[in-house]
């Protein structure tokens, strides 16, 4: 088969790992001899080992060569396209890398006198966010998404407790197309979690929403546009329902990177708002992270933010405490400062047209990519102009997972998979604004060439990937047993 033609990455699977490469008494490197230790007097004899350890013997080269291999195995966003639908996987900038390096001898037990510009950057960044959102005070602690939410819910239930509502507001309202982490974090901050249903075409059912609402309902958790990339139309008349009945609006910021520039959550009549700066403001993401999720709120509840807060006054910036009803702390520290620098730069970068530009470029590519699959022979669910991510489906008889095995071989990432749950056989596709015209055709020319051979030989797809260092894996065993070492075959 003709993989080179298509391929988008490299595929370099067959290399030997280091311990096949070993020779006894190689070295990569020669420390200088320690000072005698007598280890047993200074750990324990009985903690001393009696065999030494079988690490493999190899040169500097091979070393390095291990590890550029093993690296070249993975999936990344510098190697690969990855349009993960949600996930929203964007090139991140390298500027930011050495924006970030410039703040890395700081320590943050150090006197913020001392660290004046590092304040100055949270204070500005605070403000930038606050400014983008539409919201009158931001937190930067929040590790993630998800932690910005748990944040988020925290602040409401605080407001509502200190209403006298506390007991009386019991119920979170999430739509059935929801993120899983939304109605988590509501059952997680002791919530009840009420679904709504979604229309036809893929909004939120207003007179299910209007069913759901009242004096018990604490909180109404949305993303817009939604999880199937569809803009809520009907936002400001949801957004005037809950308040009618005393709701808290929450925004799910992990699909800003649509409207930026365009909309606000604010003027939509949000609340609060979580930000994953690792989706829409180019930190790197995934692999374990770090993520970053600010948390931004209207002027009502800026008093139940974690603190501290940084402040400015004339003799400087510091850090301000002085929140009586802050709901604590919610991260060591001052958030993933290396992350907040990288996003400050990003927006320093671009600017306010910048910023718009990219929401623009995220819908274009989007809706180009979505005409292009359908024309190719993809359904669109809900197939109306979107906004920054698509939902597909493949044609009737084939499996969405075996199309995304089927991608692998051709050095391309899938789609998300079986996300949302409302759409069957789902692929959730997020192309980004920092893809190029020739990737998204490329893309589009791969899967048109893996449902033609799907066509041609029924067995294809079944078997695919056949070029990745490992085929088809038990998935949930891949999850909850990894082999994470080498095993020694022989003796
Ligand atoms: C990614 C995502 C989240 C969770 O964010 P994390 O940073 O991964 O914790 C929540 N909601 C939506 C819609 C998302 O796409």
């Amino acid at each position: 088969m003709d993989d080179k033609k298509f391929a988008l990455g490299s595929s370099n699977h067959d290399f030997p790992l280091i311990f096949e490469r070993s020779q006894a008494g190689r070295r990569a490197a020669q420390p200088p001899k320690a000072d005698e230790v007598d280890l047993g007097e200074l750990l324990g004899a009985e903690n001393l080992r009696q065999t030494a350890a079988r690490l493999p013997e190899v040169s500097e080269l091979d070393l390095v060569r291990h590890f550029t291999q093993l690296a070249q195995r993975q999936f990344s966003i510098d190697g690969n396209f990855y349009p993960l639908g949600s996930c929203t996987m964007k090139y991140n900038p390298k500027v930011n890398e050495e924006a970030a390096k410039l703040f890395s001898e700081l320590h943050p037990y150090q006197d913020p006198a001392t660290a004046q510009g590092a304040l100055e950057l949270l204070y500005n960044l605070q403000d930038y966010l606050g400014e983008i959102t539409g919201m009158d005070a931001v937190s930067l602690q929040p590790a993630a998404g998800a932690h910005g939410e748990l944040t988020g819910i925290l602040i409401i239930r605080a407001f509502h407790q200190a209403n006298g509502e506390g007991e009386q507001r019991r119920v979170v309202i999430v739509p059935d197309g929801a993120h899983g982490t939304n109605p988590a974090t509501a059952a997680m901050v002791g919530y009840e979690v009420v679904e709504v249903a979604s229309d036809k075409n893929g909004e939120v059912d207003l007179s299910a929403f209007k069913e759901a609402l009242g004096p018990h309902v604490a909180a109404v958790m949305l993303t817009n546009p939604n999880t199937v990339g569809v803009f809520e139309t009907n936002i400001l008349e949801i957004s005037r329902l809950a308040h009618e009945v005393g709701a808290q609006l929450y925004y799910d910021g992990a699909n800003l990177n649509a409207v930026m520039g365009y909309a606000r959550p604010g003027d939509m009549g949000f609340d609060v708002v979580h930000l994953n700066l690792h989706k829409t403001f180019t930190t790197p993401h995934g692999g374990g992270g770090p993520g970053t999720g600010p948390v931004g709120v209207k002027a009502h509840l800026r008093d139940f933010l974690p603190v501290p807060l940084v402040k400015k006054e004339a003799e400087g910036f510091s850090f301000d405490y002085d929140l009586p009803r802050s709901i604590g702390r919610m991260r060591s520290f001052y958030g993933n400062f290396g992350n907040l620098v990288r996003a400050y730069t990003y927006i320093r970068a671009l600017g306010k047209e910048g910023l718009k530009q990219v929401s623009a470029m995220a819908v274009l590519n989007a809706n180009y990519l979505r005409i292009k699959m359908k024309e190719i022979g993809f359904n669109i669910a809900f197939d109306r102009i979107n906004m920054h991510e698509f939902v597909a489906q493949p044609p009737a008889g084939l499996k969405t997972l075996d199309i995304a095995k089927a991608l692998l071989d051709y050095g391309a990432h899938p789609m998300t998979v079986y996300f949302p749950l409302i759409v069957k056989e789902a692929m959730m596709v997020e192309p980004t604004e920092t893809e190029s015209l020739e990737t998204l055709d490329q893309y589009a020319d791969i899967l048109s060439e893996i449902l033609k051979r799907a066509e041609n030989d029924p067995d294809y797809l079944a078997q695919a990937p056949y070029h990745t260092p490992v085929r088809r894996l038990d998935e949930v065993k891949a999850a909850r047993k990894p082999v994470l070492r080498y095993s020694f075959s022989t003796d």
